[in-house]
Parts: structure tokens; C-alpha cells; sequence
């Protein structure tokens, strides 16, 4: 979920190549603005999964045997255990779903964007903002914060329910390609709670950033960047320890797998990394999804890494450690914080454009929209139409920022598990291959899907790269883990 977040303030895209769940969707759609904190969720919670299949040479080159440790053996053998991986490569059948599937995909993600920013234009010329300002400053007299607490709900629930058919298809997709096991009535449940979370967070933001926006009309979009810094690590902090368990159960890693925590903790002392098992934790995945994951997510004490229930049941211990290893990559190379740096860096620009862009339109159609000015609620729908336009035209750079950052990671699992398990080119690979046939991932996105839409690497790219990476060669070392 953690890189979902993102998916959903970017429009809905997908945190893997999976496409954001249904919960992600709702509370990031609307609440624009909380996107400035859920981009970092995203961005920085997300990078979880680690695999995806990809292909290409010759088998090994890396696997120049086992380097310090005795290798893991490897128990259960997956459907791609048994034979040499050369490259991302589907059944002819497989192929045709991930196709389909991918393609429907993109096509939700675009039509998602326009149909949000036609409901916004609609709930401009409906006038619902200032409606539902009537009545806020009706039952809230001046108080700011009462205002906030009557306008933001009736807003996010009006636009939660003209966005409802592109939900709905969202889900409808995943149930038909299989990626998603979860009822409908669970489904309007989980998006019933993420409307509920948007407006309790909504609420909170709309009251200061009109606050703010009234006792500076010239500098908020400043101020509003400062305070905004704060609210993004505490919804990081509190993410995982209040959000996440909404909608998943979360159980102690060292409780269901015992071994496995075990052999984890030799990838972190290969890392030199204290990583408690009480922040390790194992996600009930399997009770909505089919599809395999693992994410790091949190910050300071709520720090965890979670792997998904689905991928330890579909992967070998090799296979998982190394997408282990791949999640330890993102907690050793700093990626939370770099992540946070790089939305505070985009919030900035983003506000003010938004600012001037604010101004703009409510100078022209203010009127029209019977929009008194910015510092007016009403203002909220034309606000959330330019951070919608902003985002989907930042989000080549947020994902060009994200895939660099999972390769990164790609890398350094290849390098934490070289020695600990048999192959690691190989393991890489076939945990690549797993994930690809159980996500359907795309064999092979265009150049300008890519660039827009793919916080990771494509898997044909990652498989080529696990399978050619060989620092040890000739007695060198790698690049992260020396
Ligand atoms: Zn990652």
C-alpha cells in the first residue's frame, strides 16, 4: 500500500506496476491537497516491492558462488524455481492478460485524470462551493475552524461520489484480472473509511490553509509550504500506526516467521543495520489481494518494514530475503528522507504556481463561479483543479525521482545477498519473474508509458540488470555493501 499513496496523488497510479488500491484512490483524489503529504507518503512509504521479473543473458555471471556465509537452502520451490531465468518471459497466455491488463490500466489512470478535473469544472459551474460555503458560514458564523469542519465534508463526499464510476471500474479490473480478491460490499467499506480519513484530514488542512490564506493573501502560499513541511513527516509518522491498520492487519514477523526473521537478520548484519524484528511485520494481504509486495514505510520510531503474506507464500526464502534486501536498500540509502526533501522541493513550486494560478482564475471566472475571492472556501474546487493539472504534469518527474531510487535499492539487494544466498543474479530474477506473472506486469511498456506512469523500473529492465550486475568480478566489490 505505502507506495499507493502516491498512485492516488498523482491521479491514481500504480505503486509498482500495480495500480493503487481502491483505499489509496479515495482519500488521495480528493483531497488534493493532502496530496502534498501523501506524495511523500508515497514517495518515500512506497518503494516497498522489490521484484519484478525481467530477463536476459546468460544465466549467472554474479553468482561467483557463495561468498562468506553458508547459503540459505532453498525450500519451496516457486513455479519458476526450477528452470534458469534468461529474461522477463510470460506463457503466451500470461502475456496476453498483462497486456490487457496494463493497457486498461493506463487507460484508467488517463481517464481517471480527465474525469476528475471535468467533475472539478463541474462543481464549478454547479456552484457547490459556494453552497456549501451558504451553509458552513450559516452554521459556523466566523469561526474558521466550524466552517471548515461543515464546507470540507459536504465537499469531499460530493466529489467522492461523482468520482465513484471510476472507482468502481478500478476495482471491477482487478477483480477481473485477478489482482484482487475483496468482495464489493468490503470494498465500499475500505472506501467508505478512506472518505472518512479524507475528510478528517481535510478538514484539518482546508481550516489552516484558509486561515492562512486570510491573514496573508500575498505570502500563504509560503507559509502554508512551512507548516505544510511538519503535517507531511507527522502523516508519515502516523501513517503506519494509525492508517494502515484500517484496512490491514499488521502481526510481528518474528510471530508467523520465525525462520525467516532469522535468516533476515543476516542481511542486516551484512548491512550493519539494527533493525529490530519488532519492526518487522507481516501484512495480511491475502485477505483482499493476490498480488506481491513488501514496503518500507514510517519515520523515527514507526519506522517498519513490512512484507506482504502473499509474497512469502509464493517466494522461496532466497527470493524473499532478497526482496528484503531490496527494502533495506531504501532504509540504508535514506530514501524516507530524500523523499521528503523532494516533495517539500515540488510542494514549493506547487504552491506557487498554485498561488499565482488562483489568482488567475478567480480574478476571470470568480464571478461566474460566484467565488468572492481566494481567501473564500468556495475557492477549495478551482484550487484542487490546478493542484490536479499540477501533479499529473509533475508526475514524469516524481516517477523519473522514484525509479531512480528503485534501482538504487535493485542494486543494493543484489549486493546485501551476495554470499548469503546461492545465485543471487538468479534469485533476483525469479522473484522479478514471480512478481511479474502474479501482478501481470507489463512485458513491455512503451518509452512514453514509462516516463509517466512507472515509479519502478520496468521488470524486463530489472531481471536484465539482476542478471548482468557483477561487481565481484575480477575481485571487486559493490558499490553499497562493500
Ligand atoms: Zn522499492
Amino acid at each position: 500500500m505505502g507506495t499507493e499513496w502516491i498512485g492516488f496523488c498523482l491521479a491514481s497510479k500504480r505503486s509498482f506496476f500495480r495500480f493503487p488500491s481502491a483505499q489509496s484512490r479515495w482519500i488521495a483524489r480528493w483531497l488534493a491537497l493532502t496530496c502534498l503529504a501523501f506524495l511523500l507518503l508515497a514517495i518515500l512509504a512506497a518503494p516497498a516491492g522489490a521484484a519484478q521479473a525481467g530477463a536476459s543473458p546468460q544465466s549467472s555471471n554474479a553468482s561467483s558462488g557463495p561468498a562468506q556465509s553458508a547459503p540459505v537452502a532453498t525450500p519451496p520451490a516457486s513455479p519458476s524455481a526450477q528452470n534458469t531465468i534468461t529474461g522477463y518471459h510470460l506463457s503466451p497466455d500470461k502475456y496476453r492478460q498483462a497486456v490487457a491488463y496494463s493497457r486498461a490500466g493506463y487507460r484508467l489512470y488517463f481517464i481517471s485524470f480527465a474525469w476528475g478535473l471535468l467533475i472539478l469544472l463541474l462543481t464549478l459551474r454547479w456552484k457547490l462551493g459556494p453552497k456549501f460555503r451558504n451553509w458552513a458560514e450559516g452554521g459556523g458564523g466566523r469561526n474558521g475552524f466550524l466552517q471548515a469542519l461543515i464546507y470540507t465534508p459536504l465537499l469531499v463526499i460530493a466529489l467522492a461520489i461523482l468520482g465513484l464510476p471510476t472507482d468502481i471500474y478500478g476495482h471491477w479490473l482487478e477483480l477481473k484480472y485477478q489482482q484482487s480478491i475483496q468482495g464489493w460490499a468490503s470494498w465500499l467499506g475500505d472506501w467508505a473509511k478512506g472518505q472518512g480519513l479524507g475528510i478528517v484530514l481535510g478538514v484539518f488542512l482546508v481550516w489552516i490553509l484558509y486561515a492562512i490564506i486570510r491573514r496573508s493573501p500575498r505570502r500563504w502560499w509560503f507559509y502554508f509550504w512551512l507548516v505544510s513541511i511538519p503535517i507531511i513527516i507527522f502523516l508519515l509518522f502516523i501513517s503506519p500506526l494509525v492508517i494502515d491498520p484500517l484496512f490491514y492487519k499488521f502481526t510481528p514477523l518474528e510471530k508467523t516467521q520465525p525462520q525467516l526473521v532469522a535468516q533476515m537478520e543476516r542481511v542486516l548484519n551484512r548491512a550493519g543495520l539494527d533493525i529490530p524484528p519488532s519492526r518487522m511485520f507481516e501484512m495480511n494481504a491475502s485477505s483482499k489481494l493476490k498480488s506481491v509486495d513488501a514496503y518500507v514505510t514510517g519515520i523515527g520510531t514507526s519506522k517498519r518494514v513490512v512484507v506482504w503474506d502473499t509474497t512469502i507464500s509464493k517466494m522461496t526464502v532466497p527470493e524473499t530475503l532478497f526482496v528484503f534486501g531490496h527494502e533495506t536498500g531504501h532504509y540504508v540509502l535514506g530514501h524516507i528522507w530524500k523523499g521528503i526533501l523532494f516533495t517539500a522541493g515540488l510542494l514549493f513550486v506547487l504552491l506557487l504556481a498554485g498561488y499565482h494560478a488562483l489568482y488567475g482564475a478567480v480574478g476571470r471566472w470568480g464571478p461566474d463561479w460566484k467565488i468572492r475571492g481566494v481567501e473564500d472556501l468556495a475557492s477549495l474546487p478551482a484550487l484542487l483543479l490546478i493542484v490536479s493539472v499540477f501533479m499529473f504534469l509533475a508526475s514524469p518527474a516524481i516517477n523519473g525521482f522514484s525509479r531512480y531510487q528503485e534501482h538504487q535499492a535493485d542494486q543494493y539487494g543484489l549486493e546485501v545477498v551476495h554470499g548469503l544466498v546461492p545465485d543471487e543474479s538468479q534469485v533476483a530474477a525469479r522473484s522479478f519473474q514471480i512478481l511479474g506473472e502474479i501482478d501481470l506486469a507489463d512485458p513491455n511498456p512503451s518509452p512514453l508509458i514509462k516516463f509517466w506512469l512507472f515509479s519502478h523500473p520496468p521488470l524486463k529492465e530489472r531481471i536484465d540488470f539482476a542478471l548482468t550486475y557483477d561487481p565481484w568480478a575480477h575481485g571487486g566489490h559493490g558499490k553499497f555493501v562493500k
